[in-house]
């Protein structure tokens, strides 16, 4: 299962969270020390595939 790095906007702490791509495109990531949501996502060192969507 692939895991996605975060960065916390708030408490500007980064986390990494590893779920199915299912899960990824519905999930609502907040971060785990201070429960934001105001979380962005880190770009991948390792990206398999960039699907493009349209
Ligand atoms: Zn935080």
């Amino acid at each position: 299962m692939p895991s996605y790095a975060y960065v916390c906007k708030d408490c500007k702490k980064s986390f990494t969270v590893t779920m199915s791509l299912a899960d990824y495109e519905k999930a609502k990531v907040t971060c785990p020390s201070c429960k934001s949501k105001k979380v962005e996502q880190k770009p991948a060192t390792f990206f398999a595939v960039s699907a493009k969507k349209s």
